[in-house]
């Protein structure tokens, strides 16, 4: 740290996103990103801007909001376009979260979201998850606060009932709900469809996952309009062409092809069947998945260890060293020929330490 650093920032933690390894080629299960290529179109939509280049990009990304509102069914007024989704969340803590409004999220979630309220001095409650990692929603009712939830969770990839949601909802007019549904396109029913009836939610979404765009960086967040206002209000005073041009060609162009990615949903949802049962074959517990990863545990071998190991054998997986689940790594699900590799590097694995304890 030097010693200009600002004050604020001394104590801060920052994220530590999974590893992106330029060194050797590793079967890569632990980004949760897509192992299918984006398709020709969203290639030629990219080419295609070269010569726009120099211009700077639209900053209501007109063009792509409209396609947006076509593919969801949700008027323009009520999406904003973001850097990812991690920049709609950070933009969404800072327009609704503060001292008077605290923020709530799960013990077990997706870890930017402590990162983001310490970076901006937001103070924030964390919720336990059940034994069974499952969102107990009494936890959230009349909360007070602004609440985060990501649905499906991650790291666990359990789904919370869109019932249960709007109870939330429901019971918090005076608070802001966002409910990130970065996996949302892998299992579970959207809340996009409670926008138009409750003023105090924000839905976020990615491309990063489903779509096949983790190295663009596209995310969104649909909302009433005078939340996505304030949203703007924020996005204009820090980075207004914070879609580039590049990014935002593609995402049009992925949009327009639903049947493509729906289908490379599909066959990640079989491929997640496939993965479940092979690793209870083995003797893992398995917690069930609405997301593109498995969340797993065995008692044969400790969760760093077999991510080590595995690690070594070609494959990444993800691993977090927090207490409550150090136990257990997440494995993005892959195509059906990197599956049936990893179970294959698992099964050496137990071998290995079977052999080892004689
Ligand atoms: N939400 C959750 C729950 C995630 O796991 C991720 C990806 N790490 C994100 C949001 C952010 O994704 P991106 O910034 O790539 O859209």
């Amino acid at each position: 740290m030097s010693r200009f650093f600002a004050d604020q920032y001394k104590d801060l933690t920052p994220y530590v996103p999974g590893e992106q390894p330029q060194d050797k080629k590793y079967i890569k299960l632990n980004t949760n990103e897509s192992p299918f290529e984006p398709p020709e179109s969203v290639k030629n939509a990219v080419s295609g801007q070269a010569d726009t280049a120099r211009l700077y990009s639209d900053p209501d990304l007109t063009a792509l909001r409209a396609q947006m509102a076509q593919n969801y069914g949700i008027p323009a007024d009520n999406i904003v376009m973001s850097n990812g989704s991690d920049e709609i969340l950070n933009l969404a803590f800072m327009a609704f979260a503060d001292e008077k409004k605290p923020l709530a999220f799960a013990d077990i979630t997706y870890g930017f979201y402590k990162v983001i309220a310490e970076l901006n001095s937001i103070p924030y409650t964390v919720i336990p998850l059940k034994e069974d990692f499952s969102i107990r929603a009494d936890d959230y009712v009349g909360l007070g606060k602004t609440i985060v939830i990501a649905n499906p969770n991650a790291p666990t990839g359990l789904y919370l009932e869109l019932s249960k949601i709007e109870r939330i909802l429901k019971s918090n007019p005076e608070n802001v709900v966002i409910v990130d549904e970065a996996y949302i396109d892998f299992g579970g029913e959207s809340a996009v469809c409670l926008v138009k009836k409750y003023d105090n939610l924000i839905v976020t979404g990615t491309f990063s996952k489903s779509r096949s765009l983790a190295g663009a960086r596209l995310g969104f967040a649909f909302a009433n309009q005078k939340l996505i206002a304030d949203i703007n209000a924020l996005r204009y005073s820090m980075n207004p062409y914070n879609v580039n041009c590049f990014t935002s060609a593609a995402g049009i162009a992925a949009l327009k092809e639903k049947s493509y990615f729906d289908n490379n949903c599909k066959v990640i949802i079989e491929n997640r069947d496939f993965l479940e049962a092979e690793l209870k074959s083995l003797g893992f517990i398995v917690i069930p998945s609405s997301a593109n990863f498995v969340f797993a545990k065995t008692s044969l071998i400790g969760g760093k260890e077999l991510y080590l190991r595995l690690k070594e054998k070609g494959i990444l997986i993800r691993h977090f060293d927090n207490d409550r689940i150090k136990d257990y790594n997440r494995i993005t699900v892959g195509t059906a020929k990197q599956m049936k590799t990893l179970i294959e590097k698992i099964k050496e694995v137990l071998e290995e330490i079977e052999n080892e304890k004689c």
